[in-house]
C-alpha cells in the first residue's frame, strides 16, 4: 500500500491515493485489530467439577486428612502417605504435580485468596448448571436455577465460535462426564459435537483407541446414573483430539464433585490427581502435534466452590460459605508466564467466555452484548 502512494504521478492524485489508502487500511485492519499479535488458533477448555481452592492451592486439607470420621476416607494411613507433606506448596505439588510443576509456570492462576486474588462465580446459586451456563454464555442465566437438563437459554461460546469460523460440526466438540452437558453446551441441539454421560461414541468418530473405554463405560458403572468415570471421558477426549483435531475443544470432568457429595475425601483426592494426569495427557497430545503446538491456549477452571469446614466441605449452595469461590487458570502462547504472581484482583467466572473469544481474536460484545469482559491478566 505504501509503495502505491509513492508512485502517485501528481501531487493531487497523490493526496487522493493517500486518503484512499488510509481508508482502505482502516477497513482492512479494523476487523484484525482485536486479534492484535495473538498466536492462539485453538482453545482447549477443561473444567473440573467442584474442586475447591483448598485443594488446588494447598493440596490435601490437613483438617480432613486427620479426621477420617468427617472425611469418610477408608484408609487414612495410605491417604496420608500419598498426599501429606509439610507445607501447602509441597502438598499441592504432591496432589497436582503436572499442574503446579509445568502448566502454572506457563500461564496465570487466579483465585489464591492468600495472595489477594479473588475468583468467584457471579450467579446466585453456587452449583453446577448455573455455573456452566455462566461459563458458556458470559453471564449468569436467570432461567437456569436447577441442574435439570434443559437446553442453554442462549447461544453458547462453543456454538458462537463454530458459527463465526463457519466450522463443520465436529470441529467444535465437548466430551464430558456428566450427561447434562448435552444440554449445557448448546442452545440448538446438534450444533456442536457433544458426547456426555453414559453415551456411546457414534461409529463415525470411533477410533481403535476409544473402543475399550467406549465399551467399558456401560460395564464399569459409577454410583451415579448421570456421571461416567472421568477415565472414560478423558480416554475418548484424547483420542478425539488426535483424530478430529477440533478448533475448539471442551473436556468436562466431574468425579471430584460426586465423591465430595458422597463424603469420600480419599476418592476426591484420587479424582483430583486423575484430573492432573488428564491435563498431562491432553498437554502432551497438544505439544506433540504440529497443528496445535505453540498455537493452543488452555483454559482450566472449576464451576463452583464448596464448604470450608469438616462438616460442610461435602456440599455447596448459596447458603454454604465458600461455594462461590473458584479458581481459573489460563496457559498458552498469549498469556504471561507468571503463575500466581500478578494475579491480584477480582475475577469472575462470567469472564471466561470473553477471554476465550479474545484469544481467538473475536469480539465478545458481538457474541453477547451483556458478556463480562475478558480477563486482562490472561494476556501479555
Ligand atoms: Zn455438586
Amino acid at each position: 500500500m505504501r509503495s502505491l502512494i509513492k508512485k502517485g504521478p501528481m501531487m493531487r492524485r497523490g493526496y487522493l491515493f493517500l486518503a484512499l489508502a488510509f481508508a482502505a487500511r482502516l477497513l482492512i485492519t479494523q476487523p484484525l485489530q482485536a486479534e492484535g499479535e495473538l498466536k492462539t488458533e485453538y482453545v482447549v477448555l477443561v473444567t473440573i467439577d467442584g474442586l475447591r481452592n483448598e485443594e488446588l492451592f494447598g493440596g490435601a486439607d490437613p483438617k480432613l486428612l486427620n479426621n477420617s470420621k468427617r472425611s469418610g476416607a477408608e484408609n487414612s494411613a495410605r491417604l496420608k502417605k500419598q498426599y501429606w507433606r509439610e507445607t501447602p506448596k509441597l502438598r499441592r505439588e504432591a496432589l497436582l504435580p503436572f499442574f503446579w510443576g509445568t502448566l502454572a509456570k506457563q500461564g496465570v492462576v487466579l483465585g489464591n485468596r492468600a495472595l489477594g486474588s479473588d475468583a468467584e462465580v457471579s450467579n446466585p446459586h453456587h452449583f453446577s448448571y448455573p455455573g456452566y451456563a455462566e461459563i458458556m454464555t458470559g453471564q449468569p442465566q436467570a432461567s437456569i436455577k436447577s441442574n435439570k437438563a434443559v437446553p442453554s437459554p442462549r447461544e453458547t461460546v462453543l456454538e458462537y465460535v463454530g458459527r463465526k469460523f463457519k466450522l463443520p460440526r465436529e470441529k467444535v466438540a465437548a466430551i464430558c462426564s456428566w450427561s447434562v452437558f448435552n444440554s449445557i453446551t448448546a442452545k440448538v441441539e446438534g450444533s456442536i459435537f457433544c458426547n456426555a454421560g453414559f453415551e456411546a461414541v457414534p461409529e463415525k468418530y470411533l477410533t481403535p483407541g476409544m473402543m475399550a473405554a467406549n465399551e467399558a463405560q456401560f460395564r464399569l458403572t459409577t454410583p451415579w446414573d448421570t456421571v461416567r468415570h472421568d477415565w472414560v471421558t478423558l480416554t475418548i477426549a484424547n483420542e478425539y483430539l488426535k483424530s478430529q483435531q477440533p478448533k475448539f475443544f471442551y473436556v468436562a470432568l466431574a468425579e471430584t464433585d460426586d465423591w465430595g457429595h458422597e463424603r469420600r475425601y480419599d476418592r476426591v483426592l484420587q479424582a483430583a490427581n486423575y484430573f492432573d494426569e488428564s491435563l498431562r495427557t491432553l498437554w502432551t497430545t497438544l505439544q506433540g502435534s504440529p497443528r496445535y503446538r505453540g498455537k493452543t491456549s488452555l483454559v482450566i477452571l472449576t464451576d463452583h466452590g464448596r464448604g470450608h469446614t469438616v462438616d460442610d466441605w461435602v456440599s455447596h449452595s448459596a447458603r454454604i460459605p465458600g461455594s462461590a469461590e473458584i479458581w481459573i487458570a489460563v496457559v498458552g502462547p498469549d498469556t504471561p508466564n507468571r503463575g500466581e504472581e500478578g494475579s491480584k484482583g477480582t475475577f469472575s467466572q462470567s469472564q471466561v467466555a470473553a477471554t476465550i473469544l479474545r484469544l481467538y481474536g473475536l469480539d465478545y460484545r458481538d457474541f453477547n452484548s451483556d458478556c463480562a469482559r475478558p480477563i486482562g491478566a490472561a494476556f501479555r
